[in-house]
């Protein structure tokens, strides 16, 4: 049997089916599933992936076995629609249409209209009587033809359509009659001809053959490639061909075109959203030339299309069970679907749609909670406005990406980048009449993006939303004057570089800075989350330092904290001076003083901390930075210093040189400052257990987990467990009061990850700090890799930055080992289990939690608002499935 290069969809049957996507490509597979379920589609065929592949191999020659399968199926689909393809009094035209497994931009665009030739565009124009359409229709397909399948440039078709309007002295496209398009026509072919040196063609099956290496050839063209570079895309045979019967929304009042979602791809909302254009063709809707009506007035000017679309929109979520992002045209009266797909959506939406399809019995709770990426997850944590603050809108655009955002004006897309590159802090509202993809990298960089033109559909908002971040459009109320640097928004004025706050939420837009508040779990978000508690086996702690972040971090459901920093609590306005006494301090006597000063604020910091965790563990790590950190450098700074401390300036500037360090971060740290000096880890202790006593005796339980940060050999660990063991006892012996503790090792030097047998005979748990483990594994500093790190990213040295997510193959095998061997050793000497978390940045890393969950951790510690991520991370993880965002 020959191999199948090519199949048939429409009229209720298809060759495919909405599984092929890899073959046939997502739009093809979707087409032919459509057509099976008995939703009406123009038909139409698809030329499968492998033939592109195939049409490569071949040095770009399409396959003869191809093309009897591509002439019998144009014949099925001539006798399926009733038109012949080059007919000259009845014509069927097709679109073109490029699709590869997965949506990516840079390839070729659709061409629309092909088969129009001088002769049948007259037969057009009788048949419809309409020769308006009929040589608007033809203008287009020499337009299009010939800048996307050809190469000619669009601006110089643009520039001939300008020209005649203004010979023609009139304003819209739409104004031009039919003589003036006819006209165009003529002017449009020269401009092919002169570019592609031949005359347009006239065959339409020249036409069609053109048109199908065309989208081959733009598999392999620069913005694909580079698409495909970026998102790590591999593994696909190529982009398949969708040739399909024209239907035209662009015959008058009876017919229209248009795009919509079966939900509120911004709220998850169950209610069909989208925008429609009467008398209007393919992009017209997106390319913001008209405005559009959004979709629920198409219910009274086309009642029975309306009612036959919201039939179609229940029919393919039923069969789907997914939220669809849909196109579909009415020709007459009559309406087509001419894609379906599973639709972009919020964080937000995802967890209402995913909760809601559960409710809905669409779906079952495992599924609800495959679904959703983590890292979608943010924007349900994304600030809002804050409640108590005055907020005078001064106009409304429409809501196209929820959240709040304030921001310093930008007016262009460099400017955006020219500004972070300058101030990498400021918050940067990128203000602009509509967006573009060469806008990409400023839209990034803002904190919300504004415009004035566009719809939901837009470019703009599909983007912003795509990235979670809050994005305002069509604020018809504001104008812009790039080239003077400033706005206006219903008559007020402001200029680059002032504040404004839009609320992508509801769609408002203040001039200047308005508060915003974090957010809270609450309704479906937290019936998600108890959803994915059922499945993960990973527990989720949190890294907090304060009782505020410490009750943040329980109320999006943290069990515990997995690293409570001591050195921030230094800090403080009545704390540093004190710090700085005992840095200074030239005896044991003189620091024990000092240190005394600042055991009650430890203290009381702890107590805070363990009645917000409620029982829950808390891990406390001692101090870790150098000392050097809390003295200034400055010859200012250390003026104050010896002022307040009754020194001279000359005996602070001398210590400041003493302490200083070439490499700070392989310097005197962690536990090498209480090796040295013991008081300072005493003290710490001290403060530990007091808090705990204290808050047992409250009636609370508390279980402290004594951390000694950077030890990489036993030696260091068994000196100052027993030390810390000492000091313990003595307070509990003081207080009369017993306390439940432990103590433990941050892994995050090599040394220790392949000693961890040794050091798991003192240690009773161990916590892979993989900031430091990865600095010291790949001997990068973190903050020096600017330089090197985008290159190594660029050229696939590196997958990924390996501080973002865990480097599984180097780091991984340490951590991998440490688990091992620690585990092993603390089973054979104590017969315990050895409790093992994860506390660097990565915790809160979906991709990093999966490999936490492989490696056996007991648990994973991020910051407060990546708990829920992390917990979502850690169910799908479960579940043996992840969910990525593209
Ligand atoms: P994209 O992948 O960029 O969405 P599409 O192939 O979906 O490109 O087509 C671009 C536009 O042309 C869409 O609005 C689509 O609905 C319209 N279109 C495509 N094929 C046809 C057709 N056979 N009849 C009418 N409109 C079509
Ligand atoms: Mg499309
Ligand atoms: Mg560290």
């Amino acid at each position: 049997m020959s191999t199948k290069h090519v199949y048939f969809f429409g009229g209720g049957t298809a060759d495919g089916d909405g599984k092929m996507k890899e073959l046939l490509g997502g739009k093809g597979a979707n087409l032919a599933e459509m057509s099976k379920i008995g939703i009406p589609v123009p038909p139409g065929f698809t030329i499968t992936t492998e033939v592109c592949a195939a049409y490569y191999e071949q040095g770009k020659k399409i396959p003869e076995a191809a093309i009897p399968q591509i002439d019998e199926c144009l014949k099925k689909v001539e006798a399926t629609f009733g038109k012949k393809f080059g007919d000259t009094s009845d014509p069927l035209l097709v679109s073109v249409r490029s699709g590869a497994a997965l949506s990516m931009p840079g390839m070729m665009n659709t061409i629309l209209n092909l088969g129009l030739n001088d002769a049948s565009v007259e037969g057009l124009a009788k048949k419809t009587g309409n020769p308006r359409f009929a040589y608007d229709s033809y203008r287009r397909l020499i337009d299009m033809f010939g800048s996307t399948a050809m190469g000619c440039e669009h601006e110089a078709f643009e520039h001939e359509i300008h020209t005649l309007k203004h010979e023609k002295k009139v304003q819209l496209d739409t104004d031009l009659s039919a003589d003036d398009l006819k006209e165009l026509v003529k002017r449009y072919k020269a401009v092919y001809k002169k570019h592609v040196k031949d005359d347009f063609p006239q065959d339409p099956k020249k036409q069609l053959m053109l048109a199908i290496n065309a989208v081959f050839n733009s598999w392999n063209g620069k913005k694909a490639i580079e698409y495909r570079r970026i998102e790590r895309i591999t593994g696909l045979k190529g982009t398949a061909v969708n040739v399909q019967a024209m239907v035209f929304g662009n015959m008058g009042n009876s017919s229209g075109t248009g795009v919509a979602f079966t939900r509120d791809p911004n709220t998850g909302e169950n209610v069909f959203y989208g925008d429609y254009l009467i008398n209007a063709q393919g992009e017209d809707v997106v390319a913001g030339i008209r405005t559009p009506e959004p979709i629920a007035k198409l219910e009274s000017e086309m009642p029975k299309v309306y009612k036959q679309l919201m039939d179609i929109r229940e029919k393919l979520e039923r069969h789907y069970k997914e939220m669809q992002d849909i196109e579909f045209t009415v020709q007459d009266g009559t309406l087509y679907m001419l894609q379906t797909r599973s639709g972009k959506r919020t964080g937000t939406a995802a967890v209402r749609i995913a909760v809601e399809m559960v409710k809905e019995k669409l779906i079952d709770e495992t599924t609800a909670v495959k679904r959703v990426a983590p890292d979608s997850l943010n924007h349900l944590l994304l600030p809002q406005l804050d409640p108590k603050a005055k907020v005078k809108p001064v106009a409304q655009g429409i809501a196209a990406s929820p959240g709040a955002a304030s921001g310093m004006i930008v007016l262009s897309a460099e400017a955006a980048v020219e500004h972070v590159a300058k101030h990498p802090n400021d918050p940067i509202m990128l203000v602009r009449k509509e967006t573009s993809p060469e806008d990409v990298a400023g839209m990034h960089l803002a904190k919300g993006i504004l415009t004035s033109t566009g719809g939901k559909a837009s470019h703009a908002a599909v983007v912003a939303r795509g990235w979670g971040k809050p994005c305002v459009v069509g604020c018809e109320a504001m104008k812009i004057d790039e080239a003077k640097g400033t706005i206006t928004i219903a008559g007020i004025a402001a200029k680059a570089g002032d504040f404004l706050t839009i609320n992508g939420t509801t769609g408002d837009v203040m001039i200047g800075k308005v508060p915003t508040v974090a957010p809270t779990m609450t309704g479906d978000f937290a019936t998600l989350m108890t959803w994915a508690d059922k499945s993960r086996k990973l527990k989720i702690r949190t890294n907090a330092d304060t009782p505020a972040d410490a009750a943040k971090a329980r109320e999006f459901g943290a069990e515990g904290i997995g690293l409570c920093r001591t050195e921030h609590m230094f800090f403080g306005e009545d704390r540093i001076t004190a710090m700085r006494e005992m840095i200074l301090a030239e005896s044991v006597e003189a620091r024990a003083k000092a240190l005394a000063k600042l055991l009650p604020f430890q203290k009381a910091d702890f107590v805070g901390i363990f009645e917000a965790m409620d029982g829950f563990p808390v891990t406390i790590r001692l101090l870790d930075p150098p000392l050097h950190e809390f003295l200034p450098h400055d010859g200012k700074g250390q003026e104050e210093v010896a002022a307040s401390l009754g020194l001279s300036v000359a005996k602070v500037k001398e210590r400041v040189e003493e302490l200083h360090e070439f490499n700070p971060m392989m310097g005197f740290r962690g536990c090498r400052l209480p090796v040295v000096f013991p008081e300072i880890g005493d003290m710490q202790v001290q403060a530990i257990i007091e808090a705990a006593i204290e808050v047992k005796k409250k009636g609370k339980s508390v279980l402290p987990e004594i951390m000694i940060p950077l030890v990489g050999m036993i030696e260091e660990l068994t000196l100052l467990k027993k030390r810390a063991i000492t000091v313990a006892r003595d307070c509990m012996k003081k207080a009369g009061v017993e306390v439940e503790y432990q103590i433990g090792t941050m892994i995050e030097l090599p040394r220790a990850a392949l000693t961890a047998d040794q050091i798991a005979e003192e240690a009773e748990f161990f916590s892979f700090g993989t900031n430091d483990l990865t600095q010291m594994t790949f001997g990068f500093s973190r903050d020096d890799i600017k330089g090197f790190m985008p290159t190594y990213l660029k050229e696939k040295i590196l997958p990924v930055d390996p501080f973002q997510s865990i480097d599984v193959n180097g780091v991984g095998q340490l951590i991998d080992i440490g688990i091992q061997k620690g585990r092993a050793s603390r089973k054979a000497k104590h017969n315990q289990h050895l409790k093992v978390g994860i506390c660097g940045e990565h915790g809160g890393d979906p991709d990093s939690v999966v490999f936490c969950h492989k490696v056996g951790m007991d648990y994973v510690s991020c910051s407060p608002f990546r708990v829920p991520i992390a917990r979502l991370a850690a169910a799908q993880a479960a579940l043996g499935e992840t969910k990525r965002d593209k």
